[in-house]
């Protein structure tokens, strides 16, 4: 006889708790606490199923654009679906993808005509940020050894970047908490200084909290930095072939926001040394950091452009990476050749994604969405502001529509809260409890505005994380 199915709870609550593992997630604390379930969206506000409202400070893991629930996207999902969800892009093509491809093709190359950058003019579909990842260090690496046959290619990346948590991915990062355990499995990348103002060895001397960002007396020996990296591998005969970079804002390091001009004068140097350039605009792209691609800002087109999270407008998964016809070329040969880049997804091109996007790309270049953008940069950089008075801020930063505000424990002299403290996982806590959802990364509380918040809403957002701050790390 078989045995009788178990009933199923009919709570969420219940049926996670007993079932789900949770990214990032300690799961025994998890455990210890009732989830918030999340059943509806409109626009910045999240509903759970007890009812409560929260504002989704941030947009849904950097994700969200316009808001969830959005009707163009959604009328744009829905027309999709009566048509097809998805075939597959292994020897078919589909009219959404296609036209995606075109579009971020015109985005990409729209600002840039320097003789001397590269330019842009292929897409190679896949799934979420680390494959996107994936598939520029993979091109890169295939394109470089059939270049130069006799040079192993080679990346060089910054100290904690974040680019995902596939293998590959996970190799170009250096975020000593996520991938210390997996040392052996990455292979080996160097990593070299990354431009963190506020923990800078060389800038010490800096005035707190007057004017934290100041570069005042930067000599931009960071910069120097990568380029004395960059000779000494060559003098050793290992040169570098690839420099990977989150330009403007490295998320999952803690949001450090570059100075002015740093990507500019590390760009240089890069093509100085011959090296390509893979751009890690996963958060940054999509008007995040300001512009629809954050390298542009400082008038640079890398050779690698890595897009995801923003792509739907944070409603599909859906990534992109952008190439050149020279890369392109590398891989075009007769059929016996075998030069066929061998990679692929079972969802690549997916239609209902692609319909998401293009969707998403017609709202973000209307003219009031991109004054509504600005007009929000400036009430959240306003705001933004009183942090700055309490104790335990000890830096505030901002590029567009990201902020991080790390919390220390002293603020004279920059000491961190030990991480067994859990200072931002209790500020988050707190804040969640004043109806605004955000996660910490370590001491670092990330706040990403929905692009149609309101200003009252930007405000909301500061007053709950100052309340929460003084409540929770009370002197
Ligand atoms: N690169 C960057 C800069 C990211 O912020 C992230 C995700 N936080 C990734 C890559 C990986 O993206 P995904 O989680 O979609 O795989």
């Amino acid at each position: 006889m078989p045995r009788r199915q178990q009933k199923l709870s009919n709570d969420p609550a219940e049926l996670d708790r007993q079932y789900v593992w949770h990214p990032f997630t300690q799961m025994k604390d998890w455990l210890a606490e009732e989830p918030v379930v999340i059943v509806s969206g409109k626009g910045p506000t999240l509903t759970d199923q007890r009812g409560r409202k929260y504002l989704d400070a941030n947009a849904s893991i950097w994700t969200n654009l316009h808001g969830h629930n959005h009707p163009k996207i959604n009328q744009a999902i829905q027309k999709q679906l009566s048509k097809i969800s998805h075939s597959s892009a292994l020897g078919l093509a589909n009219q959404p993808a296609a036209r995606l491809a075109a579009e971020l093709i015109q985005i990409a190359e729209r600002k840039i005509n320097g003789p001397r950058q590269p330019k842009l003019k292929k897409v190679f579909f896949s799934d979420d940020g680390s494959t996107a990842m994936e598939v520029a260090l993979k091109l890169h690496f295939e394109h470089q050894r059939r270049a130069d046959p006799k040079t192993l290619p080679r990346f060089l990346s910054l100290e904690n970047a974040y680019h995902g948590d596939t293998v590959g991915a996970m190799s170009l990062s250096h975020s000593p908490l996520f991938h210390r355990s997996f040392r052996k499995i990455r292979f080996p990348v160097d990593r070299v200084m990354a431009p963190y103002c506020y923990r800078c060895p060389y800038n010490r001397a800096q005035p707190e909290r007057i004017d934290a960002r100041s570069n005042r007396r930067c000599r931009w020996e960071c910069v120097r930095q990568i380029e004395s990296q960059i000779e000494k591998a060559k003098g050793q005969n290992k040169p570098y072939t690839a420099f990977v970079v989150e330009p403007l804002i490295q998320g999952a390091a803690g949001m450090i926001a570059h100075p002015k001009g740093w990507l500019a004068k590390a760009a240089k140097i890069i093509r100085k040394h011959g090296m390509q350039l893979i751009a890690d605009e996963v958060m940054t792209g999509f008007g995040r950091a300001g512009s629809i691609i954050a390298s542009h800002q400082e008038g640079i087109q890398p050779d690698f452009l890595a897009l995801a999270k923003g792509l739907t407008g944070g409603y599909l998964p859906m990534a992109a990476t952008l190439t050149t016809q020279t890369v392109f070329d590398s891989f075009l040969g007769p059929y016996d050749s075998f030069k066929t880049f061998f990679h692929g997804h079972s969802f690549t091109g997916n239609q209902l994604g692609a319909a998401a996007a293009l969707a998403n790309l017609k709202i973000l270049q209307n003219p009031s969405s991109i004054r509504r953008r600005k007009r929000l940069e400036n009430w959240f950089e306003t705001a933004l502001q009183r942090l700055w008075n309490l104790p335990q801020v000890g830096d505030v930063r901002q590029t567009g529509l990201v902020a991080g505000v790390e919390l220390v424990k002293n603020w004279r002299t920059r000491q961190p809260y030990p991480l067994i403290e859990q200072a931002g996982i209790r500020v988050c806590r707190a804040l969640a409890k004043r109806g605004v959802l955000t996660r910490p990364i370590g001491n670092v509380i990330v706040l990403m505005p929905i692009y149609t918040m309101t200003k009252k809403q930007v405000n909301d957002i500061i007053t709950a994380l100052a309340e929460s701050i003084r409540e929770t790390l009370a002197r």
